[in-house]
């Protein structure tokens, strides 16, 4: 009788998830296990904690949609609190489970937590997974990763490289071991009841309170249907860069970070739609964009802990760091009207469109002179789509320390707001001006 651990990470789903499927074809007793690590409420050196309260809630969401798709193969999520070095070794040693399955993340913290499971004695087996393309079908060795995205999507685009197919849920998932039934519920619930209390605001682009936008596969999926059977990806490119609403980009992000939709699928779904309705420039830049998403994270394969230095890959002088500012800028204090806007949209609803992304890291970075990882942390703290790649990919690039041709952006903030806000609507919209 082999009985094997599970351990959800950023893969909240049961479609398309190999590692998953792989531990459902081994086992003979199989427990689906997320940690909730005690770190993440913990203040960082910043000054506010690692997960705010909005993908708190949008966490728990996909927790709760994880765990009933794991009821309907009479099976459960057992959520426990605590380092998961600990919790996955307590439950191993519980239950004598032969190996903790679970996908690989390249990044420095999640792979240590692997490497101090693996010290202890236990067996673990990663499967990287969060990716597009599999990086066994690319053209080039990891190290020999182009340091320039166009010429990264060139390579791809010239060689003809296809994302595998998107892999369907597991026929069946293998029992709990039979003591565990109750634990599982108990557990469960005790943990959920950390994120109560949070507010959402209405104006959100991203408004996750309602069923449509909550955390979980259903919902992941609906949207997504949604967004194709609207046709939306023929105007992706003319709207992309909007501010306001909930069209006027995919709306992807938050279930692709939590896991509860894979690139994979969304690309199989887009390659249908567009057999279906044609293909355009806004249903190709879909594809440009989620071979950005791939990009940093085959940059973390090729650059690893680097990419985690005050410096990143450059030789320019650590950051300096001005932390009056920097509250001010989290606060939306600044007294430039377009970022201010943009950081209390941030903090109300957890969300914040590309363009103004952009256009608030490099001002924090290049015009109040902080240190970019501050800015990084709070976009930890503050988004629901948190991605370790995409948000340390992103920053770099702005800071001018990472592969940027460019050495680094800095936005024209005048500029900006003429092109993107002329009308003032967006301002007054978070200004309430
Ligand atoms: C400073 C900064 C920090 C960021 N932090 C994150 C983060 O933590 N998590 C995150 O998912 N994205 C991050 N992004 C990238 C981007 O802003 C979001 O992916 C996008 O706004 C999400 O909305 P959407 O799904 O509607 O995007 P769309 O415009 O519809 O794009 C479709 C998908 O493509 C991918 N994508 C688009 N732009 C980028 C990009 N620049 N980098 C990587 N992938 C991209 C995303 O997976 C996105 O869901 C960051 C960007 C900046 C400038």
């Amino acid at each position: 009788m082999i009985t094997l651990i599970y351990w959800f990470r950023h893969d909240l789903r049961l479609s398309d998830n190999a590692a998953f499927l792989s531990a459902c074809s081994r086992a003979d007793r199989l427990i689906p296990v997320f940690c909730h690590d005690p770190d993440v409420s913990i203040k960082t050196i910043w000054g506010f904690e690692r997960m705010g309260a909005h993908r708190q809630q949008f966490l728990a969401a996909n927790l709760d949609d994880l765990h009933t798709h794991l009821q309907s193969y009479g099976s459960a999520l057992l959520e426990l609190t605590g380092e998961p070095r600990q919790v996955l070794l307590d439950l191993a040693r519980e239950y004598d489970a032969a190996a903790v399955f679970c996908e690989a993340i390249a990044a420095p913290e999640e792979e240590a937590a692997l490497h101090a499971l693996r010290h202890q004695g236990v067996q673990v087996i990663a499967s990287w997974q969060s990716s597009l393309l599999d990086p066994d079908d690319l053209p080039f060795a990891e190290q020999e990763l182009p340091d320039v995205f166009t010429q990264f999507r060139t390579v791809i685009e010239a060689a003809g490289i296809k994302p595998p197919r998107p892999l369907g849920a597991p026929e069946s998932v293998p029992p709990l071991p039979e003591q565990m039934d109750f634990l599982a519920e108990h557990r469960r619930s005790r943990s959920v009841t950390v994120c109560a209390g949070h507010i959402e605001d209405d104006r959100s682009s991203f408004p996750y309170s309602k069923a449509e936008f909550s955390g979980g596969a259903g919902a992941a999926n609906a949207h997504l249907q949604q967004y194709l059977a609207r046709k939306l990806p023929h105007t992706y490119k003319l709207t992309r860069n909007g501010l306001t609403g909930t069209d006027y980009s995919t709306k992807f992000s938050p279930w692709l970070a939590s896991g509860a939709l894979s690139a994979r699928s969304i690309h199989a779904a887009l390659k249908t739609f567009e057999r279906e309705y044609g293909a355009n420039d806004g249903s190709y830049w879909i594809w440009f964009e989620l071979l950005w998403r791939d990009y940093f994270r085959f940059l973390h394969l090729k650059y690893g802990q680097r990419l985690y230095a005050a410096r990143g890959l450059s030789d320019l002088p650590v950051p300096p760091h001005d932390d009056e500012a920097f509250i001010l800028w989290c606060k939306g204090e600044t007294g430039e009207e377009l970022v201010d806007a943009g950081m209390r949209e941030l903090a109300m609803t957890g969300y914040l469109s590309n363009r103004l992304r952009q256009v608030v890291a490099s001002y924090l970075i290049h015009d109040l002179a902080c240190d970019w990882r501050a800015g990084a942390a709070w976009f930890e703290s503050q988004l629901i789509d948190y991605d370790v790649y995409s948000n340390q990919g992103n920053w770099l690039y702005i800071s001018g320390r990472g592969t940027d041709p460019r050495n680094g952006r800095r936005f024209n903030l005048q500029k900006q707001t003429r092109d993107h806000d002329a009308d003032g609507s967006y301002r007054r919209r978070w200004l309430s001006l």
